[in-house]
């Protein structure tokens, strides 16, 4: 019985939570529930507080309706995005808007990670004192770490780029907190952000393809992330583009992200033009690149599209996802520009089914929704449990 109350709840709250405001007779025909049995969880879930009435609609002829909404203020949770050379820490509302926020350059958290710990512990104290918020009011903690997240007897991260071997992030964190924590890799964070509220919403077969300095995907296969055994998959960046290809700083060779990572495209560039290889900022010799009107730019545009294009139609025949998300901060810089030559070159290499069912596009929220996207993983298991605190979501004790 039990069972089934929770998971009665847990459809008519995600329906609010996702689709907005419905009145109790809309939600009967939304969720497939009967109206006895909306009317019976609508009613415990008002009386939790976890939905609220937010007005009446007219219907034809009968009486005033009552819609209802999921109660922003019913709790709080805290998003934090621990990328490469920033720790930023945001804490939001039940529906995701942004209460507070903390953020903390540093050079490098390479072989850093207690320093990564505490700058997101201190975030965690000042965004709570700043957003005013009640902390047993707050779900859990969702963080995006830029590596692979391996969930054995221990939560362990791998970021091979930054020499995180193996880092116990879960356990050193829980030395400072006692709030449920939600690790995942921040590629899929982002992803899940896009999917609840940007590019990807109402899909449930996509892949979100990212483009920076290096070049990640977050697939999600039937609404949730594909993850592989140890948390490794969606390394798209390191599949083989061409064999005995351009050097990958992963040590192989002829990896996709050496030919449309940042780095591999300024790279193609500087060779093609005679420059020498240095760059101070990645991001400024990009759009002078994409403005640059000069044979050689045109040419390692041209292709640059052709191999995304490439490693997008291998996406496209190997997930069959209904969406193709491109972002990344050089992927929304670079597909502002390239996007129709990559969709025209996807379509040559992928089969002709799958390509009609993939719309390609872009993301939609930047390049600022790690955060964001962790702070749903909390919210996820919230909505999942009827809007109860499950035992995830209870504070550990003693
Ligand atoms: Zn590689």
């Amino acid at each position: 019985m039990r069972d089934l109350r929770t998971s009665n709840r847990a459809r008519v709250l995600r329906r609010l939570y996702f689709d907005g405001q419905f009145s109790r007779h809309e939600l009967a025909g939304a969720t497939g529930l009967s109206q006895a049995s909306v009317s019976n969880v609508v009613g415990e879930l008002v009386e939790d507080q976890v939905v609220v009435e937010a007005g009446l609609v007219g219907s034809d002829g009968g009486r005033p309706r009552v819609l209802l909404r999921v109660n922003p203020d019913h709790a709080c949770v805290v998003g934090v995005d621990v990328g490469e050379t920033h720790v930023l820490v945001e804490v939001f509302d039940l529906t995701l808007r942004r209460l507070a926020m903390s953020t903390f350059q540093m050079d490098t958290i390479a072989n850093r990670g207690e320093a990564v710990v505490e700058r997101v512990l201190a975030g965690l104290d000042q965004c709570v004192e700043d957003s005013g918020v009640d902390p047993g009011r707050i779900l859990g903690v969702g963080v995006g770490v830029p590596g692979l997240v391996e969930r054995g007897s221990e939560l362990l991260v791998h970021a091979q780029t930054v020499g995180w071997n193996g880092v116990p992030l879960e356990r050193m964190l829980r030395a400072g907190t006692d709030l449920p924590l939600f690790i995942d890799n921040g590629a899929n964070t982002l992803g899940q952000a896009e999917m609840w509220f940007g590019a990807g919403r109402g899909a449930r077969n996509a892949v979100i393809a990212l483009i920076g300095s290096g070049v990640g995907a977050s697939v999600i296969a039937d609404g949730v992330p594909y993850r592989g055994a140890s948390g490794g998959a969606g390394e798209w960046g390191h599949t083989t583009l061409s064999l005995d290809g351009r050097p990958c700083r992963c040590g192989a060779h002829g990896c996709l992200e050496a030919y449309i990572g940042a780095k591999g495209v300024l790279g193609r560039h500087r060779e093609a033009a005679g420059l020498p290889p240095e760059i101070v900022d990645e991001e400024v010799a990009l759009r002078e690149l994409l403005a640059e009107d000069s044979q050689a730019a045109r040419e390692v545009l041209e292709e640059t599209a052709r191999y995304a294009g490439a490693g997008i139609g291998n996406l496209i025949n190997l997930f069959n996802p209904e969406r193709v998300i491109v972002g990344g901060w050089a992927g929304l810089i670079l597909g502002e520009q390239l996007l129709p030559a990559i969709r025209e070159v996807a379509a040559k290499h992928a089969l002709h089914h799958p390509y009609q069912q993939a719309k390609i596009s872009l993301c939609e929220l930047g390049t600022e929704s790690v955060a964001m996207g962790a702070a749903t993983l909390p919210v996820a298991e919230f909505l999942g449990a009827g809007g109860v605190r499950s035992a995830a979501l209870m504070r550990p004790t003693g």
